[in-house]
C-alpha cells in the first residue's frame, strides 16, 4: 500500500494568520471572535483554552474587544460593534477584502451584484451584508429568481471550486445574451491550488481520505470534487475516524485536507495509515508518496 500526500495540504495563510493573530491579541486581553475563526473543533478547544471566545450574538459578547474572522464581515456589522464601543479587531484574510473590494466598484458602476456561494455562509453575508439588492446563486435552478437588468457583476465566495463558478457564469451570460455580465474571479489561489491538486490526487488514488471539520464548507467541496474523480473517498475530522475495512493491500492512498485543518491532524492520519500498514501482512509495500 502506498499513502499519498496532496499538493497544498497545509492550512491556507489566511486561516493560518487569522489564528496566529488571535493567539498573540489574546495574551494582551480576553477576546471573542464574531462567529467561529475557523470551522475545525480541534483548533476552536485550542483557541478556547488561549482565553478566545465566539459567538455571533452581540448580546453574549463579554469582552471589550472583538475580532471579525478571516471570512470578512459587512460595514453595517463593525458599525454596530462601534456603536457598542467594542474595540473591532479585523482578522480578514487580505483576499476576502479584494473580493469586497471588487464588488464594491461593480455596484459603484451600475452592475446588479450576484454572488456565487453558498446562502447563510459568513463570507457571503459579509458581501451582501451592505447592499441593498443582491442575489446569491448556488446553482443553476437560482438564476430562474434572477430579475432582468442590462449589467450584472459578478463575484464569488473564495472557496467555490473554479469550475461550477465558470460553468454558472456561462449559463448567466445564456439566460441573459443582451445583458452585459461582468465577471470578477475572486476564488482565492489557495483554493484554486488545493482544487486542483485533489483533483489530480482522487484521479490517480484507489481510495481518498478528505480531512476536515463538519461544518467547514471548503471542506465538503473538496470531498465532493474528489468524489466524482474516485469511488472511494472518506471525510473525517481525525485520525480516530479511520476504519481498517477502508483499504486493501494493492492501494494508493490519497491524502487531502481543508484549508483550516492544522498540521498534526493531518501528522495523526498519515501516522495512523503507516502504523496499521505496518502491523498489517503486506509491511514490504509501505511506501510514502509526496508530489
Ligand atoms: S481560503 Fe483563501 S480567502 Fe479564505 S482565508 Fe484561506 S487564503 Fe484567504
Amino acid at each position: 500500500m502506498h499513502i499519498k500526500l496532496a499538493k497544498h495540504l497545509g492550512m491556507c495563510f489566511g486561516v493560518r494568520d487569522a489564528i496566529a493573530f488571535a493567539k498573540t491579541q489574546s495574551r494582551q486581553s480576553p477576546l471573542t471572535t464574531l462567529g467561529d475563526l475557523v470551522h475545525n473543533q480541534g483548533v476552536l478547544r485550542e483557541l478556547n483554552d488561549h482565553g478566545v471566545r465566539s459567538t455571533r450574538d452581540f448580546d453574549q459578547i463579554e469582552t471589550s474587544r472583538v475580532m471579525i474572522t478571516a471570512h470578512g464581515s459587512s460595514d453595517s456589522v463593525r458599525q454596530a460593534l462601534d456603536e457598542r464601543r467594542h474595540e473591532v479587531l479585523d482578522a480578514t484574510c487580505p483576499l476576502v477584502h479584494h473580493a469586497h473590494r471588487l464588488l464594491t466598484e461593480l455596484v459603484a458602476s451600475g452592475h446588479f451584484p450576484l454572488v456565487i456561494g453558498k446562502p447563510g455562509h459568513v463570507e457571503v453575508k459579509g458581501l451582501t451584508g451592505d447592499l441593498e439588492e443582491f442575489r446569491i446563486i448556488s446553482g443553476e435552478a437560482d438564476l430562474e429568481h434572477i430579475p432582468p437588468r442590462p449589467r450584472y457583476g459578478v463575484v464569488a465566495q473564495t472557496t467555490q471550486p473554479i469550475e461550477r463558478v465558470r460553468s454558472l457564469v456561462a449559463a448567466l451570460r445564456e439566460r441573459f445574451p443582451s445583458a452585459e455580465v461582468a465577471f470578477r474571479d475572486t476564488v482565492c489561489q489557495p483554493t484554486k491550488n488545493r482544487q486542483k491538486a485533489a483533483k489530480q490526487l482522487a484521479t490517480e488514488s484507489d481510495v481518498v481520505i478528505v480531512i476536515g471539520g463538519a461544518r467547514s464548507n471548503n471542506t465538503h467541496e473538496l470531498y465532493a470534487l474528489c468524489s466524482r474523480h474516485c469511488s472511494r473517498v472518506y471525510h473525517i475530522q481525525r485520525a480516530e475516524e479511520l476504519r481498517e475495512e477502508w483499504f486493501f493491500p494493492s492501494d494508493l492512498v490519497g491524502v487531502t485536507a481543508g484549508t483550516s485543518t492544522p498540521d498534526d491532524q493531518i501528522r495523526s492520519v498519515v501516522d495512523w495509515l503507516e502504523a496499521w500498514i505496518v502491523r498489517s501482512d503486506f509491511p514490504a509495500r509501505l511506501s510514502k508518496v509526496t508530489n
